[in-house]
């Protein structure tokens, strides 16, 4: 599934050859009792390749629900490696699974099993061993696996942020553990038994998560929501995995509308409801938890036309502002380079204060990185662009640009632009650089070069007249940027003008260029002419031919 990481495990293997025996007792000593230890703990533990998880990113999306009751059964290598990729592994073209703007990617994953505890390495897809024993009993709930999810304050000193980051993490979690018939549930309770484990100082435990096989098994229906203003939610092709790898962050975008189709989706995966109905709890689940299960979220969106209030039970938008509010939201926050102005769907979670207080700030933050990660991650299923600004410079100002002036209780965590990729407009090949001799002898061959740079990499076609009736009509395609060498004779004396032009792929053609080359008299043209002259002669030139004199 990803070359980058299937090349490491090549190496792993290599490395792991000489444990090779130690490896396989490893594997082969799991019993379906996860209680009974592994008697051998490597160092290093190599994860074999992720599982492919063949089920499209909505449907992972709407399956995702917590667990907290758990069979026996152990949770496979394959299904660990799975899930430790989406949660914080490295892409396929080296980005994070998750995505934090400042790149500081705080978070560090403690994954403990019943011989030992690791630390899960992403930068070669391992686990590192930190602590040898069974320390299964920290946290809630009992299963064959936890994962303790831990802020490392030496890498990013802003905690929330650290938990938007984690948000992000368990929302991978869940969708992997549940599309692999698996379940877990994030607690943020009890997390301090972390400190057992004798974790160093600058590190404090956030969220833990027990994975295992779930004591009842998933029973859903497919139940869309009632039609509304909002086209119903759809699956498209891309699995999780996909959606991660594909996943590119820009700063700029084109200008054009978003489909009520693709708003429809943004607004669902941010803060919807499934349209698979839950048989066993009886109930329909959201996107994303909760913390303490009361969603103290509002999400809004602005486009060119106006500001939307979602309504995640009816699945519809309502307008709240007429008009194009994208530049009163740009003066809100700090957007670096990022053109937000461009962005046709500008989506910001607004937390509500008077539901969520902030004694569970933390989980607001948390609660809003997986808002993000979903509307990240639906954003490359739809093949649109995205972008994520965590720095608001004036939130009254942005409650005014978006018509909430008067709820001073919407507390703006992060604003989200969304459109189509920009796409360069095509600009012609530059006017051809023409380089050879500017002077020689009629007759002899002379090597000239022709360049022409353009600027969107094209390949070039050359259209060269020579000025003495040869031309070379659109040779090509050449490499732009590169020398294209061609040989030309003149037969007679003269001045000449070279002109060229270039055209590029896309038809685009430059002004021409010129260089002006004399090719004097010299001997051979002299007797072609004098030869003809003699023909006229036939005397003087059987005279000339006894002589030999030319
Ligand atoms: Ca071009």
């Amino acid at each position: 599934m990803n070359k980058k990481i299937l090349g490491v495990f090549v190496c792993m293997i290599l490395i792991t050859t000489a444990v090779l025996p130690v490896a396989g007792k490893l594997n082969k000593s799991k019993s379906k009792d996860f209680v009974e230890n592994i008697k051998i703990i490597l160092d290093e533990y190599p994860l074999p390749p992720p599982l492919s998880v063949d089920m499209v990113l909505e449907e992972s999306i709407c399956r995702r629900m917590s667990v907290r009751s758990f069979t026996g059964e152990s949770v496979s290598d394959e299904e660990l490696s799975t899930i430790l990729w989406a949660a914080y592994g490295i892409t396929e073209n080296g980005n994070r699974s998750i995505f934090n703007p400042d790149g500081t990617y705080s978070t560090i994953v403690y994954v403990i099993r019943s011989e030992a505890t690791y630390k899960y390495v992403p930068e070669n897809h391992s686990l590192s061993l930190f602590k040898s024993g069974n320390y299964l009993h920290l946290g809630q709930y009992t299963s064959p696996i936890k994962f303790g999810l831990v802020w490392d304050m030496n890498a990013e000193s802003d905690e929330l942020i650290g938990m938007a980051d984690i948000g992000m993490i368990c929302q991978n979690i869940y969708f992997d553990v549940n599309a692999l018939d698996l379940g877990t549930v994030t607690t943020g309770m009890y997390v301090e038994d972390l400190y057992e484990l004798g974790i160093p100082s600058n590190e404090k435990p956030e969220i833990i998560m027990p994975l295992g096989h779930p004591s009842s098994p998933y029973d859903f229906t497919y139940d869309p929501l009632p039609e509304s203003n909002l086209p119903q939610v759809v699956d498209n092709a891309l699995s999780l995995a996909e959606a991660i790898n594909n996943r590119l962050i820009v700063n700029n975008w084109d200008d054009i509308p978003l489909s009520l189709p693709e708003e429809s989706q943004l607004m669902w995966s941010s803060y919807g409801y499934s349209y698979l109905y839950d048989n066993v709890n009886n109930k329909r689940h959201r996107t994303l938890p909760s913390g303490i299960g009361i969603y103290p979220f509002k999400v809004f969106a602005a486009n060119h036309s106006g500001v939307y209030q979602y309504s995640p039970s009816t699945h519809s938008i309502t307008e709240i502002v007429q008009g194009d509010q994208r530049e009163e939201i740009n003066n809100c926050i700090d957007p670096n380079d990022i053109i937000i102005t461009s962005a046709s769907w500008i989506i910001i979670p607004f937390l509500d204060a008077n539901l969520g207080g902030s004694q569970y700030q933390r989980f607001w933050y948390y609660e809003n990185g997986a808002i993000i990660n979903n509307v990240l991650l639906e954003t490359a299923a739809l093949n649109l662009r995205a972008n994520v600004i965590y720095d608001i410079t004036d939130e009254a100002g942005l409650r005014s640009a978006i018509g909430i002036s008067s709820q001073p209780n919407l507390i703006p965590l992060s604003v989200i632009p969304v459109g189509n990729p920009f796409t360069t407009p095509n600009t012609p090949p530059e006017i051809p650089d023409i380089d050879g001799p500017t002077s020689g002898s009629a007759g002899t061959a002379y090597t000239y070069t022709f360049n022409s740079v353009d600027s969107n990499g094209d390949d070039v076609y050359y259209n060269i007249t020579w000025g003495d009736g040869y031309v070379e009509i659109w040779d090509g395609p050449h490499t732009s940027g590169t020398d294209f060498d061609i040989d030309h004779t003149y037969a007679n004396q003269g001045t000449y003008t070279i002109e060229a032009k270039a055209k590029d792929t896309n038809g685009a053609e430059s002004d021409w260029g010129i260089l002006e080359v004399t090719m004097p008299r010299n001997k051979v043209a002299f007797n072609s002419w004098f030869l003809c002259f003699l023909e006229q002669f036939p005397l003087l030139e059987r005279l000339f031919n006894l002589l030999k004199i030319y």
